[in-house]
């Protein structure tokens, strides 16, 4: 009781500069610079919960679990993401990091092109799968369970049923034609043997787009516009990729197409042209056809195994005349709308991004979704080299985060040697690293910066003055956005 009133009296009588932290009175400049350092990211207060294998092991380790990839054995070592059961997976800080920079630039280029964000329920009543034709045709993966009322659910695996079914409620006017809606948000499917981690997952985070037109041209102008976001997006990821023609499948309609990420594990067997890089996806039983010339420009066929992480389809009339999805013609009349739908498997492109990039041992992300840019190696606390260098590491912090703001992280444990930080931080996959050492005390100060990933050979370490440092990391920002 008497602290509390001493305490109130204490707020009442300070100074406009004055502020209360911890029971204690601050200047509002030094309070700034604690809160400014409270919300710095630092590795002492990361989660990530590490589980190596020794490098003896791995041979075993690799042996014993073929179902497990690189990748899904990294990021549970390196602990980004954890398994909670037989195909499904925790997203941890660091992966949850990646998705939401790969959200944020889907999000970009689709608003770009006019598509709008909704977020669908992940159950639905099975009926409306029974009416579209698919509740068998998909057999055990789809998900199906009784609620309380004994009403037949599914998990959805995708959402034409439940979209098409909310479009055809409201009859559209053709002015708000094309209208293109997208989420980004959990699927699942009943895999037999789930696989390579979030490769082949029970439950995964897809984007979803579905797009209603008026008419077949409509529809296919809206699909080209589509595929040219699309391009934005997979090169602004940065991974190599390979586009083909694809299967409709069980979603039906006339033209599709398919964005590969070609790597040793991949499931499906493309042929594609070396010359103009047209191919398609011959699934892995049609073996044999490696002989075959391109028909588009002659040139020679190559087989590459790949991980699908995208598809496009134009759908057609398959669910909107099902469901009586309409628009209102300039008739007056009622008339079917074109559809057409495009998936990104966002948890699948962080796995298969990893897998084609990463080594053995060493983690790597493609730059614009690694969960931090940077890592700051600061000296360790207690050595002569402290007091210069943590100096010389807030002028940096401050500069650098200037341009790559809520991207850096410190790695700020007390206990662990410059050495040890400086591998970890390698494995862990961060593009950048800048290790504050010994040299930062010398007349003229030098850290070094090291870009593990980095083509040219002198960008993978360099020994550099701190002003220039954070101007060359400046120049080289654009690389990871
Ligand atoms: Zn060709």
């Amino acid at each position: 009781m008497i602290l509390r009133s001493i305490r109130n009296k204490m707020l009442c009588n300070r100074t406009a500069e004055q502020i209360i932290i911890g029971g204690k009175l601050c200047n509002i400049i030094e309070n700034t610079w604690v809160l400014r350092k409270q919300l710095r990211h630092t590795v002492s207060k990361l989660y990530q919960p590490k589980e190596i294998t020794p490098r003896d092991k791995l041979e075993t380790v690799k042996k014993i679990d073929e179902s497990t990839s690189r990748s899904s054995r990294l990021m549970k070592e390196y602990g980004i993401t954890k398994s909670v059961g037989n195909g499904y997976f925790a997203l941890l800080p660091l992966a949850t990091r990646s998705i939401n920079k790969l959200t944020k630039l889907i999000d970009k280029e689709l608003e770009n092109v006019g598509c709008q964000k909704i977020f669908l329920p992940h159950t639905i009543s099975a009926d409306l799968w029974a009416k579209s034709g698919r509740l068998h045709g998909m057999g055990p993966e789809l998900i199906r369970y009784k609620d309380r009322h004994n009403k037949e659910m599914i998990l959805c695996p995708t959402h034409e049923e439940t979209i098409t079914s909310i479009i055809s409620s409201y009859e559209l006017s053709i002015k708000e034609l094309p209208l293109k809606l997208y989420q980004i948000g959990s699927k699942f499917r009943g895999e037999m043997r789930p696989k390579f981690g979030l490769i082949r997952a029970n439950e995964f985070i897809m984007k979803d787009l579905y797009t209603f037109d008026k008419d077949l041209d409509s529809a296919m102008d809206t699909y080209h516009q589509i595929c040219e976001a699309y391009k934005k997006i997979f090169d602004r990821v940065g991974v190599p990729y390979q586009r083909v023609e694809g299967d409709t499948g069980i979603m039906g309609g006339s033209l599709s197409h398919e964005y590969h990420y070609p790597a040793g594990i991949g499931q499906d067997l493309l042929l594609w042209c070396s010359e103009c890089s047209k191919g398609r996806n011959i699934e892995v039983e049609q073996n044999g056809e490696s002989n075959q010339v391109c028909e588009s420009c002659g040139g020679k066929l190559e087989e590459t195994k790949g991980i699908e992480v995208g598809h496009t389809f134009l759908l057609g009339q398959k669910y909107s005349k099902v469901f009586k999805a309409n628009f209102l013609g300039l008739k007056g009349k009622p008339e079917t709308l074109e559809m057409g739908c495009y998936g990104i498997g966002v948890t699948r492109v962080m796995a298969a991004a990893t897998e084609v990039l990463s080594t053995e041992t060493e983690l790597r992300w493609p730059r614009s979704i690694a969960p931090f840019s940077i890592c700051i190696i600061p000296p360790k606390t207690g050595s002569k080299e402290y007091n210069t260098g943590v100096g010389i590491m807030e002028q940096m912090y401050e500069q650098l985060n200037l341009h790559f703001q809520d991207d850096i992280i410190i790695d700020d444990r007390d206990k662990t040697t410059i050495g040890k930080k400086l591998v970890e931080a390698d494995r862990t996959g961060y593009p950048i690293i800048i290790v504050i050492g010994k040299k930062s005390t010398l007349a003229e100060p030098l850290v070094e910066i090291q870009i593990p990933s980095a083509l040219d050979e002198n960008l993978r370490k360099m020994e550099i003055s701190p002003q220039h440092a954070v101007q060359f990391l400046q120049s080289i920002k654009s690389d990871f956005s």
